[in-house]
């Protein structure tokens, strides 16, 4: 394609953050192509399945009315694993069933990406699947197009939008993303399990298209920095665990094994009996925090999404996909901005980063920047102090002819006798800071 011919913008990728970026842009009138290096949007993708749709809600308002979501989300648990027993706390709120079902879907990307790629290629968006971008062509220091595996070879643009995902090679070779410690990535697989309808909603104790999201801790990951979940979609489960990359590597296991030993557990095994195993996945999520985050912009060039490693890392609420739409959305705004003033360099671009301060992106990840950091100095809350609150709770609960002032009394030593008090103070004052 001759430089004449060339796109208002290119955005590399059709996730969440690309198809935003590019659906808002087409609207505004610009031309965009996306390329995709799946066969389809969502083929290459992995996502544990709630999307978190504030953003969504604004580009196509009551988007929920037409897209192929699961279920919406009105139940919540969250709970600490031993090896074999469970503490829970779970909650369900009747507001969640009202529009817009506090945002919070179940979806499968695999159904969920071809329809939202497919509503952009209807606001005029070009998107061009199998189109591998190897690398982002710089004259000067200004990024002016892409190379890519087409038959038409390179392409050449005003503006490059970044929205490849976690591994985000373009961006490590462009320099402004390092290569990331382990203690920064978060390595998950993902199993989803096909059941019927009625199953799901009996197990889970839900009505119609009523969904439910339960997050395990502690023992679901043997103790390590992580999580596992289980999300129901309407005639499947999303199952699958997410522990740092650096515990899994000095922990010599494999998230196969942490997964198995998920669903052997006796709270999990019967939520998955019978589930019939259609797909399997592995991916990374970006944990970097607030203060590990990469340059965002260049003359002629926008980070989005994972790719930026915009990920709230507090695990209550695992929000990645609300994220890369705010940031997708963000570099739009700033891209329209660009066109106006016919200045795409950095002077320009570097307002997207004002504009993601001034939103919950920035703000969330400034506030939850310590979490990365507390997780490695305190890994007793992780495996010691869960595995004490079920012992604790057993012993609590168990009946027996022993008086309640015994019982309570040899409570009481236990705690005294397994827990440093100053650590522990210091460690709750710390949570609080990062986490709440
Ligand atoms: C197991 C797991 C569970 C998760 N659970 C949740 C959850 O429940 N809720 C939530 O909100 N978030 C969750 N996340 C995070 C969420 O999936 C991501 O934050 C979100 O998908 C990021 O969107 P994105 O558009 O930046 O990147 P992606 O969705 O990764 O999209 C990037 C796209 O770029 C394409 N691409 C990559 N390289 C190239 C290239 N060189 N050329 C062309 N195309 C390319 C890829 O094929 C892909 O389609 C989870 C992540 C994982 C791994």
């Amino acid at each position: 394609m001759a430089n004449e011919e060339k796109f208002d913008c290119i955005v590399v990728g059709a996730g969440p953050a690309g198809v935003t970026c590019a659906y808002a842009l087409a609207k505004a009138g610009l031309s965009v192509v996306i390329l995709e290096r799946g066969e389809v949007p969502g083929s290459k993708n992995v996502m544990g399945g709630i999307l978190y749709s504030t953003i969504l809600n604004k580009v196509i308002p009551n988007f929920w009315e037409e897209a192929p979501v699961e279920r919406r989300i009105v139940k919540k648990t969250f709970s600490i694993l031993s090896a074999d027993s469970e503490l829970q706390m779970g909650m369900r709120f009747e507001d969640f069933n009202k529009p817009p079902f506090n945002n919070t879907f179940s979806v499968l990307r695999g159904k969920f990406d071809p329809w939202y790629a497919k509503k952009a290629e209807q606001a005029g968006v070009m998107l061009l699947n199998e189109a591998v971008v190897d690398k982002i062509i710089v004259e000067g220091s200004k990024a002016v197009g892409v190379k890519t595996r087409l038959e038409e070879g390179d392409l050449f643009t005003d503006v490059v939008v970044v929205a490849e995902g976690v591994t985000s090679l373009l961006s490590q070779s462009l320099g402004l993303r390092g290569t990331h410690m382990p203690e920064h990535m978060v390595t998950c697989c993902k199993e989803i399990l096909e059941l019927p309808r009625g199953v799901i909603e009996e197990r889970f104790n839900l009505e119609g298209e009523e969904g439910a999201s339960l997050e395990y801790f502690g023992g679901s990951v043997k103790g390590f920095v992580g999580s596992a979940f289980i999300y129901t979609n309407k005639e499947t489960l999303s199952v699958g665990i997410g522990a740092s990359t650096r515990d899994i590597k000095y922990g010599k296991t494999t998230p196969n094994d942490l997964i198995e030993n998920f669903k052997a557990h006796p709270s999990i095994r019967r939520l998955v009996k019978g589930g019939k195993l259609l797909e399997y996945s592995a991916h990374m999520i970006p944990e970097f925090g607030y203060d590990h985050l990469p340059e965002l912009t260049m003359n002629g060039l926008i980070l989005t999404g994972d790719a930026a490693g915009f990920v709230n890392m507090n695990p209550m609420f695992h929000e990645g996909s609300n994220l890369a739409m705010a940031s997708g959305l963000a570099a739009a705004e700033t891209i329209l901005e660009a066109k106006q003033k016919n200045d795409f360099s950095n002077k320009v671009l570097s307002g997207y980063r004002r504009r993601l301060a001034d939103s919950f992106v920035l703000k969330d990840l400034k506030r939850y920047k310590g979490i990365s950091d507390f997780a490695i100095r305190h890994p007793e809350f992780f495996k010691e102090y869960p595995e004490l609150m079920i012992e604790l709770a057993r012993d609590f609960f168990t009946v027996s002819e022993m008086p309640k002032g015994k019982s309570r009394g040899l409570l009481i030593k236990k705690i005294i006798k397994r827990v440093n008090f100053l650590k522990l103070a210091i460690g709750l004052n710390r949570a609080r800071k990062v986490m709440f």
